[in-house]
């Protein structure tokens, strides 16, 4: 199992952490370049960046004989087969037009704190 989520560090900042076989280490930005931050909210906010800087996004056009693979993009509703994955487990469809960052920092939910066992 691997759990992530936000811990508060004894210096009192906190971290966005991964939990791998009961070793937890800090996660994304919290792992390299920021020094912890002043609430928990902060650091699942510098998480949710790290996956958004590292999405990927896959253009694949639309495709009238696989319709029902389609999904409704998340931002203006029209039908579509692009997506950005964001994490293992967590894809975001999004039409040509919205496949980029600026809509991926819409649609993302905090990370907050899960439990998965990819
Ligand atoms: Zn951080
Ligand atoms: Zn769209």
């Amino acid at each position: 199992m691997q759990y992530r989520e936000a811990l508060q560090r004894k210096d009192g900042k906190w971290d966005y952490t991964v939990t791998w076989d009961k070793v937890t280490r800090p996660a994304g930005y919290c792992a390299t370049k920021c020094s912890g931050h002043e609430t928990k909210e902060e650091a699942e906010e510098c998480y949710r960046i790290y996956m958004i800087d590292n999405a990927s996004y896959r253009n694949v056009p639309f495709d009238e004989d696989r319709r029902d693979q389609h999904h409704k993009c998340e931002i203006c509703g029209i039908w579509t087969m692009c997506r950005a994955q964001v994490d293992p487990i967590e894809e975001h469809f999004l039409c040509p037009e919205h496949l980029n960052k600026e809509s991926l920092l819409k649609v993302v939910p905090a990370p907050g704190c899960s439990a998965s066992s990819w």
